[in-house]
């Protein structure tokens, strides 16, 4: 049996070539790290919940007309993605003040924004992803002013399906962080969806009680992170209701 060939390795994910050109499989790992990796700990079963709800979230964004990466799920902790040329722009939408803005800006953390504000952040680790402007990402080529245009665009479709989403179950979606690629269609290029949607890039809150349902548990010593991820999970009704035991094996249809 052929050995696969590995084309990446982050943080909290890896990926192999895929099955066909133009195809990379993305395996979710049980790793959390926070601080620039300075904080790290194998969490059970945090890669079986996040491959499911990223799987949950794109879809939804795929049925609406918001292109992701996401072609299809292939088992507990892989799903099957479209090959992208990577924007180095983390792209973030801020419905609720928290994180890195309350503090550069002393705004309380719970403040609601005016309006969603959208960040870029220059996907640099060496650097620690360092807040950009636009100005910044034009002059240095990493985005036309077309491609950000088109980012910010498609950012706030997914605040608006995210929000919509999460409201419906009873959760704030506070703010969160995409990353964004780019397909060619002959000669045409579009900007997708890539990466993964989950309570590892989301700011997630209980929005009767304000428990936190995101990595700020993990990143603040709030408790135990597989019981808020199963949470979020299960009020959207993608895990069935047993099977946070992933250490059973399991049938998957
Ligand atoms: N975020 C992320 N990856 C990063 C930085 C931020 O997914 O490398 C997400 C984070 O989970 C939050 C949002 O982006 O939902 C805004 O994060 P913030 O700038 O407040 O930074 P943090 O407080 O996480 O350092």
């Amino acid at each position: 049996m052929a050995r696969r060939t590995k084309v990446y390795e982050g943080k909290a994910k890896v990926l192999y070539e895929g099955p066909e050109p133009g195809t990379l499989v993305q395996y979710f790992k049980d790793d959390a790290t926070a601080f620039n990796a300075e904080k790290h700990q194998i969490i059970d079963g945090k890669g079986v919940l996040n491959n499911r709800l990223s799987e949950f979230f794109m879809t939804g964004l795929n049925a609406i007309g918001v292109p992701t990466h996401f072609i299809r799920r292939i088992n507990m902790r892989e799903q099957l993605i479209r090959a992208v040329e990577m924007i180095p722009i983390e792209v973030v939408v801020r419905n609720v003040a928290a994180g890195s803005l309350s503090k550069r800006l002393g705004i309380e953390e719970g403040t609601a924004l005016p309006r969603p504000i959208v960040e870029f952040y220059y996907k640099d680790d060496s650097l620690g992803d360092p807040l950009v402007s636009e100005e910044h990402i034009i002059a240095f080529g990493w985005a036309s002013q077309q491609d950000l245009d088109d980012m910010v665009a498609l950012a706030l479709r997914v605040n608006d399906f995210l929000s919509g989403v999460m409201m419906g179950v009873g959760i704030k979606l506070v703010d969160f962080k995409i990353e964004i690629g780019r397909v060619w269609e002959g000669d045409f290029q579009r900007l997708i969806i890539a990466d993964e949607i989950s309570p590892d890039s989301c700011r997630l809150w209980d929005a009767a009680t304000g428990r936190k349902l995101d990595k700020d548990v993990f990143r603040r010593d709030l408790g135990d992170l597989s019981d808020a991820y199963t949470e979020v999970a299960r009020r959207l009704g993608v895990m069935p209701r047993n099977s946070a035991n992933i250490a059973k094996p399991t049938l998957i249809n």
